[in-house]
């Protein structure tokens, strides 16, 4: 199949079942650049026969490549890192028209993913098992872990690229097989580039499939997935309502499923920390990719004595920063990824203005471009101050604190637990505060967003459950006990 990253213009793309890239011919929809409306590629419309081929698939794939050597999954593994490597500069390019992604997060998508190809390299190789004790003489018992089945993968587009990857090598290094529904705001980047790097590297046929649908067909994809006696574990990516709906099903089929969601993550700034520090992790932690990232800030608790200070250096930053046409190297803050995104942001943050909050810059659009918005004084019942709701987009409420248990208490009043970030000069004060986070993750030191894909990211509460990096180990595999009895 030509590469669709030569082919920039109108591409018709197709769904990857069993080695094989379907016929073009049937329905289609087009896949828009949320920043000029231009029409990146043409995507076929999948339904439920094509998951259904896609599990089938999948499903005869999975004896041989369970069975597959850790040697030879580990070649494949390092030849799609490579792959992924020397096709960088078109799927930085992709990544921008899609996603409206800015070069350095585009950068980092690629550089992640090629870490974690090359890291699920060596998965194949981690202890299965263990002997145990037995109470009955003469009995040998063995606990093993082996791979559960298909594993049925659902991808967001806000980190389309690399955690596509995740969704896909996290089950396949070991030994489950693969069948993906990309998110359909950016299917070439959640899954359709993946399927060329693995069919490129010589992946098996069938060990990973990829079925794309139109905006608004994802439920009858997904209840093929549900339905099916062969996928045998749902591997969620994106936000809590879709997770309700799917964990709801899921559980009538007593599938696992596996939820990676989005959070409120709170920063709390104590008046020891450095200023200029505190303030580099807020822009970054709350504006990268416009804040369309599950573990972006979303408000930053600051104590009094560095609140003025903080807030005024913290406004000159962000209203520094360059918006507009991601695919310009210049740019940092791209386009939301569609109008409603638009509209939901806009929407809340008239919502804090009514009810008094005080803009202390930001607020304004131009197109999908929403400029990044600081906001202070918001009363704690406004929608972005709550803490139940993900504002997904570049928003960020900065409140001021009498002490660090004022912030603690501020920081966990949200049914999210996803990742948190206390800055301080006293390493052993941050310590022990982060141990009293109710959150999957908190840094010290550090914004609420590192991405490591080594480091196990995940979340507690409506942020989810499950672990990414070799801990995903517990999720995609089962212990089987096999006992010997050799006194009989
Ligand atoms: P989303 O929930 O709208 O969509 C995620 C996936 O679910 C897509 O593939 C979509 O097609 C599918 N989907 C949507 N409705 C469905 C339905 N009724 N039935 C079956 N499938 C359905 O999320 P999104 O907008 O793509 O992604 C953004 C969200 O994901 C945010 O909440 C963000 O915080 C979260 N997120 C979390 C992580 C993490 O690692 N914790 C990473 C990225 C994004």
């Amino acid at each position: 199949m030509t590469s669709l990253a030569a082919r920039p213009a109108i591409t018709t793309t197709t769904h990857f079942i069993n080695g094989a890239w379907s016929e073009p011919g049937g329905p289609t929809f087009p896949d828009y650049n949320p920043f000029d409306d231009q029409v990146v590629a043409e995507i076929a419309a999948g339904g439920p026969a094509e998951a259904e081929a896609a599990v089938a698939a999948a499903h005869a794939a999975f004896p041989g490549w369970a069975a597959t050597a850790p040697a030879e999954r580990q070649r494949l593994f390092l030849k799609a890192a490579d792959i992924t490597e020397r096709r960088r500069a078109e799927i930085v390019h992709i990544l921008a028209v899609e996603s409206g992604c800015s070069a350095p997060f585009a950068h980092f998508q690629v550089q992640w993913s090629v870490n974690l190809l090359r890291q699920a390299a060596n998965w194949g190789y981690l202890p299965v098992g263990e002997v145990l004790p037995s109470d009955t003489p003469g009995r040998f018992a063995m606990a093993v872990r082996k791979p559960l089945g298909v594993v049925a993968g659902f991808t967001p587009w806000n980190g389309a690229f690399n955690l596509a990857w995740r969704t896909i090598a996290l089950p396949m290094a070991f030994g489950n097989t693969v069948v993906i529904k990309p998110s359909e705001e950016a299917p070439v980047s959640a899954g359709l580039l993946h399927a060329e790097i693995a069919a490129e590297a010589g992946f098996p046929a069938g060990s990973l499939n990829v079925v794309v649908h139109a905006p608004g067909d994802a439920a009858a994809i997904s209840e093929v997935f549900m339905a099916s006696p062969a996928v045998r574990c749902i591997n969620f990516t994106g936000s809590a309502s879709t997770a309700r709906i799917l964990a709801e099903r899921a559980g009538r089929a007593l599938k696992p499923i596996v939820l990676e969601l989005g959070g409120y993550n709170p920063m709390i700034v104590l008046a020891d920390a450095d200023l200029a520090h505190a303030v580099d992790a807020t822009v970054f932690g709350a504006f990268f990719h416009q804040g369309q990232i599950c573990l972006c800030t979303r408000k930053v608790l600051v104590e009094r004595p560095l609140h003025d200070a903080f807030l005024d250096a913290l406004a000159a930053r962000t209203a520094a920063l360059s918006c507009g046409d991601p695919t310009k190297a210049s740019t940092v803050i791209g386009p939301l990824i569609n109008d409603r995104a638009v509209r939901q942001v806009a929407a809340r943050v008239e919502e804090a203005i009514a009810r008094g909050a005080r803009v202390v810059t930001g607020a304004a659009s131009h197109g999908r471009v929403y400029e990044p918005t600081i906001l202070a004084d918001v009363p704690r019942d406004a929608v972005v101050a709550l803490g139940s709701e993900e504002t997904f987009g570049p928003v960020l409420v900065v409140e001021a604190v009498e002490d660090a248990e004022e912030a603690l208490e501020r920081a966990q009043a949200t049914p999210y637990g996803l990742s948190a970030a206390i800055m301080t000069g006293d390493q052993d004060r941050g310590l022990d505060l982060a141990q009293r986070f109710d959150t999957g993750i908190v840094h010290v030191n550090a914004p609420t967003l590192v991405g490591e894909p080594s480091l196990p990211n995940g979340g507690v509460k409506d942020s989810g459950w499950g672990r990414s990096g070799h801990y995903a180990r517990e999720d995609f595999t089962e212990i089987r006990l096999t006992t010997l009895n050799h006194g009989a």
